[in-house]
């Protein structure tokens, strides 16, 4: 029996399905059993970000009855398993958001994580999804506007009786401009999980459709998901090898060699 963990944020943009998918990898990465679901069903980024577009079931039909959760679960890469959102539009006024509890706690009997990646803001979608999952984590940038709608969105959840284990901070420059960890921690009530730093190769696996963690696991961002990873687990950081060893350390190895 596993546990699920809702990531969401007042806005939209601020890295929660980046987040999602590349932290499940690295579950995945660490022997854990992983299931991430698209429960943006307005926007089903999931998909697009895995590079797999044709999935016949989605979380649409189940929330409208018609499939059960277990026809819905597909193989993606990277050793994870995922629920997709349906790309057509028209479909998602007519869902049943009541459903997607009983169905997360389906997915726990058969993975160690669920990651449910959830719409943005405080509308039905999102906060079914606060609801379905076990605990949440908001992803907040590190800008004024983000933190209010961060602190809008811990008082929701708070009163939907939600647990919001943390936060993480993403997009972070560490230069002056920025709010600190520590103030975030402070306004938000809640710890901060990991700092993730604006790292252009997100922007561009996004662009892709090659999950980061895939194509650059040595990216600062894919480092910041092993860590995020680490802390849930309770259980050490697995580093990445480097593909390919590199002229260094073929050098290295001749000179040990000798
Ligand atoms: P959300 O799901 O919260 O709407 P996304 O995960 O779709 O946000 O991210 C929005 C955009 O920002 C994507 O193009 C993504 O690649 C980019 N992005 C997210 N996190 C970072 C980061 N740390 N550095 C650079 N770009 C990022
Ligand atoms: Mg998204």
């Amino acid at each position: 029996m596993g546990t699920s963990i809702t990531f969401a944020s007042g806005k939209g943009g601020t890295g929660k399905s980046v987040v999602v998918v590349n932290l499940g990898l690295a579950l995945a990465q660490m022997g854990k059993k992983v299931i991430i679901v698209d429960a943006d069903v307005a926007m089903a980024n999931i998909g697009l970000m895995l590079g797999i577009e044709r999935a016949p079931i989605s979380l649409h039909n189940v929330l409208m009855g018609e499939n059960s959760i277990r026809d819905a679960v597909y193989e993606g890469p990277g050793g994870i398993k995922y629920v997709p959102a349906s790309l057509s539009i028209e479909r998602f006024r007519r869902l049943d958001y009541d459903k997607l509890k009983d169905a997360i706690a389906e997915l726990e009997k058969q993975a160690d994580y669920v990651l449910i990646d959830s719409a943005p803001g405080i509308g039905p979608d999102a906060e079914a999804a606060m609801k379905a999952g076990r605990e949440t984590i908001l992803v907040v940038v590190p800008e004024p506007v983000c933190l209010a709608d961060s602190f809008k969105m811990k008082t929701f959840a708070e009163k939907q009786n939600v647990k919001v284990r943390g936060f993480v901070a993403n997009m972070v420059l560490g230069d002056k401009s920025e709010i600190k960890t520590a103030d975030l921690e402070t306004v938000l009530g809640v710890p901060v999980l990991a700092v993730i730093p604006e790292d252009v190769e997100t922007r561009r696996s996004t662009a892709l459709q090659q999950p980061l963690f895939l194509r650059t696991p040595n990216a600062p961002f894919a480092r910041a998901m092993r860590q995020l990873a680490s802390k849930l687990t309770g259980e050490k950081p697995r580093e990445s090898k480097p593909s390919g060893g590199g002229f260094f350390s073929f050098l290295f190895g001749i000179f040990k060699k000798k």
